[in-house]
């Protein structure tokens, strides 16, 4: 599947950067334009690999190339008022070659929080391709402001997006690791889950894939809309070195392949999505295997996605496998489409609600507070004019 990306705000902008990274590192070719909105002068010149004349600076007139802070209202009149240089941006795309477009934002701050879903509500007018977000939760440790900014902006989001892929940082963050530090390898992660999604059906010069799995697969497993979760795992294969006279590698014994494909999606679905979910929850769900032909087996994949039926309780199990005949690993990826059952974002509703009602009754009682601070209360002094 190939996409537009475009990321809104620092995070949209370095996940951007990161796929982007992923392609050139993988030789594989899934990103057809990829755009970097932002507020932040500098955040956009930090970039190192969105091509320069595609970062897109909004807002200027109201906030000088210095950020939103964590205003995500500002976020949105800025790109309302600024929506025609970011569709200027996207214009000269070669549809043809694009088969949906991705928003990509952390909606904890303030530029890509607002500013992601008026984009997408935008793109969604203009273009007849599906038009995706992928949403970044903040840490629970971010605070509150944070937490209500994402709990707004996902709501906003999710309506205006034909689906919203959800990554939850809280749920990825290793402790001890620096926050830069983090970012990096989390953003790392996601690209890699969009890398193999995108690219798995991609292959123009590879070995077949048994079962191919095509645009149209992904783009029927995430209608309907709502929320998706992406689960991925790998196995590491004890490969022998090739040898100077080119030796053939045995052929793997077919029932540890079948059942190291098992236990790969079995990890990938019940311990690392990118948003933690039940997963009986799931509406619609896809599962791609990939590594060297040889260790990829029929037989394996159907297994798995008769299990993950099993398992979802859904019928609209997708499935498919990516060769790519160098790899070391044997991998899953597995997207659990429509989920509707997810404690975070219940969690991430009620710190938001609460912090809206603080932020509600401290408002309210300012301007007494500030009245009784400068007139010093009853009998007070005469200003003086
Ligand atoms: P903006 O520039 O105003 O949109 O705000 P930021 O993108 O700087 O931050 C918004 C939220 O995104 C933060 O609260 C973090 O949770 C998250 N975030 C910031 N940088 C990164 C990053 O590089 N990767 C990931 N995954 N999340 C990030």
């Amino acid at each position: 599947m190939n996409i537009a990306i475009i990321g809104v705000g620092q995070a949209g902008g370095k996940v951007a950067d990161a796929v982007l990274e992923y392609e050139s590192n993988s030789r594989t070719d899934f990103v057809t334009q990829a755009v970097a909105i932002n507020s932040a002068k500098a955040d956009l010149l930090g970039l190192r690999r969105v091509p320069v004349e595609k970062r897109i600076l909004i807002g200027q007139s109201r906030v000088k190339g210095h950020g939103c802070g964590a205003d995500n209202e500002l976020g949105v009149r800025i790109a309302e008022e600024d929506l025609d240089e970011v569709t200027a941006a996207v214009d000269d795309v070669p549809l043809h070659e694009v088969d949906a477009f991705l928003v990509v934002a952390g909606l904890g701050g303030g530029t890509g929080s607002g500013a992601a879903p008026v984009i997408a509500r935008e793109l969604g007018r203009l273009y007849t391709e599906p038009v995706y977000g992928l949403g970044l939760l903040p840490g629970s440790d971010e605070g509150g402001i944070y937490t209500l900014n994402a709990a707004r902006s996902f709501q906003t989001f999710v309506r205006e997006v034909d689906n919203l892929l959800v990554f939850d940082n809280d749920a990825w963050r290793k402790t001890g690791e620096s926050v830069q530090g983090g970012y990096a390898a989390i953003n790392e992660e996601i690209a890699r889950r969009l890398g193999v999604l995108c690219s798995a059906g991609e292959v123009d010069d590879g070995p077949v894939p048994e079962s191919v799995v095509d645009a149209s697969e992904i783009i029927n497993t995430l209608a309907g809309g709502g929320v998706t979760t992406v689960g991925y795992a790998n196995a590491h294969l004890d490969r022998p070195a090739r040898g100077i006279f080119g030796r053939r590698e045995a052929a793997p014994d077919e029932t540890e392949v079948v059942n190291r494909i098992s236990t790969t999606v079995r990890r990938a679905t019940l311990g690392n999505l990118t948003l933690p979910a039940n997963v009986k929850s799931t509406e619609r769900a896809l599962l791609i295997v990939s590594g060297p032909p040889q260790y990829l087996s029929r037989k394996g994949v159907e297994d798995a996605r008769r299990w993950l039926e099993d398992e979802t309780g859904t019928m609209e199990v997708r499935g498919g496998d990516y060769p790519i005949p160098d790899s070391e690993y044997v991998a899953a990826l597995v997207v659990l489409s429509g989920v509707t059952d997810v404690p975070r974002i219940k969690e991430l509703q009620e710190v938001g609600r609460e912090t809206q009602r603080n932020l509600e009754e401290r408002a309210a009682e300012r301007p007494e507070a500030l009245r009784n601070l400068v007139w010093g209360g009853e009998g007070g002094i005469d200003p003086l004019f």
